[in-house]
């Protein structure tokens, strides 16, 4: 049996389902998820001077800078807790954000932690779904498990699954109009991390459009677990 692939990047149209997927995952093979905004947002909790810069970036929504996104993000892979492997959801968002995560990975100072990614999945869904989806998604307040109004309803309506929680939430930017708009960010600024990956070797394309169990049972069989 082949030994499971534990450096994955997850890469997809927003709502193409890699935070569902990356959940999943992430269970099975007892590592963690990483979302750029999950780290961003718990390094804006800080009092530092740089906290206090990244929490003024977030509120005015604009991005922070890749270099610091990257370092931000190897701070958190690196953490002894994670020496098992990691799944990053959505990240790297831009090639040149790919590029210094591999550099630094294979630099001399982290070559020994064997951190480099080893497989690269593409969520394949076409814009209508991924409209869909995201229009219809929300979370659980406190233990964020996803939900959806159509495709992923908790099983006691109104009760959170896992944590038995009432209440729920959505993100601001799950309008219509703002998916049209990030669709076409990830077709300029993350497509193009895409031929990156493949050029490397890395890249595997899944169809993301079947049920969730069916997406992750072919996700299983890739990542080898
Ligand atoms: P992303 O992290 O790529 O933006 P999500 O994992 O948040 O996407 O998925 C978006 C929404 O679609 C969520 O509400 C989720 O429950 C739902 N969803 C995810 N995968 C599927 C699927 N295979 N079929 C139907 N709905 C799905």
């Amino acid at each position: 049996m082949q030994t499971p692939k534990r450096h994955i990047v997850l890469m997809g149209a927003p709502g193409s389902g890699k935070g569902t997927q990356g959940a999943i995952l992430a269970e099975k093979l007892g590592i963690k998820s990483f979302s750029m905004g999950d780290i961003l947002r718990g390094v804006a909790k800080g009092e530092s001077k740089e906290a206090q810069s990244i929490k003024k970036l977030i509120d005015k929504g604009r991005m922070v800078p890749n270099k610091l996104a990257v370092r931000l993000m190897e701070n958190e892979l690196l953490k002894p807790e994670n020496a098992d492997g990691y799944i990053l959801d959505g990240f790297p968002r831009e090639l040149p954000q790919a590029k210094v995560l591999d550099k630094d990975l294979a630099s001399r100072k982290y070559k020994k932690y064997n951190m480099g990614v080893d497989l690269v999945l593409l969520l394949q869904v076409p814009d209508d779904y991924v409209i869909d989806r995201i229009i219809g998604r929300y979370q659980c307040a406190k233990c964020k498990e996803l939900y959806h109004e159509k495709f992923k309803q908790p099983q006691k309506f109104g009760i959170c699954d896992v944590c038995g929680c009432k209440e729920f939430t959505r993100r601001a930017d799950d309008t219509y109009e703002t998916v049209v708009s990030r669709l076409r960010t990830f077709r300029s600024v993350t497509a193009p991390v895409i031929p990156y990956y493949e050029q490397k070797g890395l890249l595997v394309c899944v169809d993301g459009t079947g049920p969730i169990d069916v997406v992750s049972e072919k996700i299983r069989k890739i990542v080898g677990y």
